[in-house]
């Protein structure tokens, strides 16, 4: 027997409209490319949607058509979200920190119509426009009268031309749940980068579990500000929740220094922010030179890659911000994990609950997850016993677009499929998981794993530490070693053997480094990762000379 409640298709267009309609006035502020703080509604931003909408289809757009955006966060590409999933066209959000060839590579494999990108990226833009072959036309994302002149691009168009000569009558479509409506490339720092295609139900689905009390906690009272990038997994769902529990949204353009992000912070009064670790190390830099505070930070999720204790304690002990730490990765949409707290949690010492909320969190509703050993046997939850993360859930990647590298699923002995994160983890008895390391960054010595992460970890705790990776290096008798690669703090002195005499008692002896390389700054890839096959590249044989 079906039940008897009303269908209503789970589609992203729903969520523009709520906002519209019962946070009309709320506003989104952002800081433009153009160099100014640009502030309207949720109203307008609905409005102008819905003539970019007409926009598009008078360009001849269809249904499932991609097209592409090269952007920072802004209101532009806010109403870029909304008219292009809309319509029930793919948004393809593009990394512009990826390297010219691979973008031109994702834009054809995407097949993208077209192309939107902020002016910061007409460069690019010009670098691949030739190579491009399914791209009907550019368009730049600003006013007439700071269009490019003799851009040397074909076809060039005025986004504030396009929508001003679009009517704002536009009904949004309705259709299957199942529609594509997003689709994000991974960095691909093996192989070819791999879409994942969101649809709008798992898209609504994710939103949902993402602004819960447990996850982002995300209110009408809240004023969000995503650092995060819009074209890295759609901000972490952010623009999709702020929409849905009515947040005010404050989006920070190009200006991801510690000063601007901190005259934003506090000129606009946020109470949330979201970040990966590399950018609150530059607003923390920020704040302890200047001797400032934060007056209405109250929370941030910090993810993406893992954050230090030393960093969580400094947000929560110095300046009184709760530090969310969470994982996922772009085939969860991306949120799997997440730190908050259980009620037991509350009367434990500061030492004792910052361990805990230095994992990377216990499972949202939605997505269930287990570790297993080589054979796929499942690990006991006893947070020592670490194996491969396997996880599964509707806003889990099923295959990768145009099936790219086949099908990625492993089939558990109950015919379930599981995706295989490629994280190594534990899981304790409360459910927090922890990672230890990518499985391509583990470090095994003499048959045993290390885990990079902890020694990491406590690297940057040292005073003079900015930044550290711990990768293995070939040993001819225990096959692998870690080896510690450290950027000092500007003007610091420490020796090697400081350094390491700062491990003694903190972690087992036979993890200790070998050795520690200073070099004068990380390589970073273009999600803000450390790109550790380059440091293997380098000092992979360090030890053997
Ligand atoms: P990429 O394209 O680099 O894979 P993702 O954002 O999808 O970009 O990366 C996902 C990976 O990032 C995860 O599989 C995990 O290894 C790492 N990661 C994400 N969040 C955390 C975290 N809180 N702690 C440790 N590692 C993390």
């Amino acid at each position: 027997m079906n039940g008897l409640m009303l269908q209503k298709q789970l589609l992203v267009s729903s969520l523009i409209v709520h906002a519209d309609r019962h946070h009309g006035d709320t506003e989104i502020v952002s800081r433009r490319v153009e160099g100014d703080i640009h502030r309207y509604t949720y109203r307008d931003c609905h409005r102008r949607a819905r003539q970019l909408a007409n926009a598009l289809a008078n360009l001849g757009v269809q249904p499932s058509d991609r097209v592409g955006t090269l952007a920072w966060n802004g209101y532009r590409h806010m109403e870029l979200y909304y008219g292009i999933s809309g319509m029930g066209a793919v948004m393809h959000t593009i990394n512009p920190r990826l390297h010219a060839d691979q973008i031109a590579y994702i834009v054809d494999h995407a097949e993208d119509q077209y192309l939107f990108f902020d002016l910061t990226f007409l460069p690019l833009v010009k670098a691949i426009a030739g190579r491009c072959k399914t791209v009907k036309a550019f368009i730049a994302m600003t006013d007439s009268a700071h269009m490019p002149q003799d851009s040397g691009i074909a076809c060039l168009l005025c986004y504030e031309d396009l929508i001003e000569g679009s009517s704002s009558n536009y009904a949004w479509p309705n259709f299957d749940e199942d529609t594509a409506c997003t689709l994000c490339y991974t960095s691909g720092t093996t192989g070819n980068p791999k879409g994942v295609l969101y649809s709008h139900r798992s898209s609504l689905l994710h939103t949902w579990a993402a602004a819960l009390p447990d996850a982002l906690n995300c209110s009408a009272r809240d004023v969000v500000l995503p650092v995060v990038p819009m074209f890295h997994v759609n901000a972490w769902g952010l623009p999709y929740v702020a929409c849905m529990v009515g947040a005010k949204l404050v989006f920070p353009g190009a200006g991801l220094d510690g000063r601007s992000l901190y005259e934003l912070l506090e000129a606009e009064q946020v109470t949330f922010a979201a970040g990966v670790p590399t950018v609150w190390q530059g607003l923390l830099g920020h704040l302890e030179r200047e001797g400032r505070t934060f007056s209405t930070l109250k929370r941030t999720v910090i993810g993406g890659a893992a954050c230090p204790p030393a960093m969580l304690q400094k947000f929560q002990d110095s300046y009184g911000v709760e530090v969310l730490h969470a994982w996922g990765m772009t085939e969860l949409s991306p949120l799997g994990t997440i730190g908050t707290m259980k009620y037991r949690h509350l009367t434990m010492s500061r030492e004792k609950r910052c361990a805990v909320q230095s994992k990377q969190g216990r499972a949202v509703f939605g997505v269930d997850m287990k570790v297993v050993d080589a054979n796929g046997q499942e690990l006991p939850w006893d947070g020592v016993t670490s194996g491969e993360l396997l996880v599964r859930g509707p806003w889990v990647v099923r295959n990768y677009f145009r099936n790219e590298g086949g099908n990625p699923l492993r089939i558990d002995a109950d015919a379930h499929g599981w995706f295989p994160t490629g994280d190594i983890a534990t899981i304790d008895a409360d459910g927090f998981m922890q990672i230890t390391d990518r499985s391509k960054d583990v470090i095994k010595s003499g048959g045993e794993w290390i885990s990079s992460i902890d020694i990491e970890n406590i690297a940057v705790a040292h005073p003079a530490i900015a930044g550290a990776a711990c990768i293995a290096a070939r040993h001819p008798k225990w096959d692998e070693r870690p080896l510690l690669v450290a950027v000092k703090r500007p003007d610091a002195r420490v020796t090697t053997g400081e350094l390491l005499a700062y491990f003694e008692g903190k972690i087992a002896k036979w993890w200790m480094p070998d050795a520690v390389v200073f070099i004068e700054a990380m390589p970073m890839g273009a999600t803000g990762k450390v790109l550790k096959n380059q440091l293997r590249e380098a000092f992979g044989d360090y030890l053997l000379v």
